[in-house]
């Protein structure tokens, strides 16, 4: 396949602060060809069209990037709840080799994209998850480990906390990657957030050349133990979402 510009996510990146060399640029443009390779035969996203690949999910994911350098947190440990193709968990990785990286997803298939990705991409410390949050949360080798949670289109904010939060260390953090009129759902989420130890931090609104829709970081610091009945078994965090 003839080579695919990613001068797009390079410009991109750097009105973010973050410089591409040209080995993370070709880690980028073999994401891309795999992505595109593998969803013709498993569905993994909608959006296929280079330029979008490099605006909606590379440089999507890549907003995050500040926000953890802001935390210091070299070497620190990141789990990526409900990754789907690796978003935003792979181009985090990338840019930020010191992470240890977990991605979780409860897809066999999706988990099986991620694994023989970040092989051929030759990341180290990282592995994948191939589980739901519910159960995962529940061990005691992830729960309360991580230092960093983040997480992107899976859940509303409710939801997302009781799926979040039960992993995250006091003192830690979750972010959570949000678009739209996101008000009645973090309204929706007080209590809940509250009920599993956390506190909402704050929003940050994010801006990316060529997108209109509205994209919000939302930080949810965890600030005592989260009660170990949560979170409940699989399913019911959505059936039943904690108000
Ligand atoms: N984060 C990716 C992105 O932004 O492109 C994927 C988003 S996709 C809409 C949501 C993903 O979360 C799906 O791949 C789904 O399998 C996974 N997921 C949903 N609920 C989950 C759970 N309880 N535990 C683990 N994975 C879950």
């Amino acid at each position: 396949m003839a080579d695919i510009s990613m001068n797009r996510l390079a410009e991109g990146a750097a009105k973010l602060g973050v410089t591409l060399d040209s080995s993370k640029l070709e880690q980028f443009s073999i994401y891309y060809r795999d992505l595109v390779d593998w969803n013709s035969r498993i569905n993994l996203t909608a959006i296929t069209d280079s330029e979008e690949v490099q605006v909606k999910h590379f440089l999507d994911s890549l907003t995050l990037v500040s926000p953890i350098n802001a935390k210091q947190c070299h070497g620190c440990r990141i789990i990526d709840v409900g990754s789907g193709a690796g978003f935003p968990g792979i181009p985090l990785k990338i840019v930020l080799p010191d992470i240890n990286m977990t991605l979780l997803e409860a897809t066999t298939k999706k988990a099986l994209f991620i694994k023989q990705l970040f092989e051929k991409l030759k990341l180290k410390d990282i592995e994948v998850l191939n589980a739901r949050a519910e159960e995962a949360a529940q061990k005691p080798q992830y729960r309360e480990k991580f230092d960093i949670v983040v997480s992107r289109a899976v859940a509303e904010l409710a939801v997302l906390s009781e799926l979040t939060l039960p992993f995250c260390a006091i003192g830690g953090f979750v972010i959570a990657q949000k678009k739209g009129d996101i008000r009645v759902e973090m309204e929706q989420s007080v209590k809940a957030i509250e009920m599993l130890g956390g506190k909402l931090s704050i929003i940050e609104k994010v801006r990316l050349d060529g997108l209109e829709d509205e994209r919000y970081l939302v930080f949810i610091e965890k600030i005592s133990s989260t009660p170990q009945k949560y979170p409940r078994r699989p399913g019911m965090p959505e059936k039943r979402p904690l108000k």
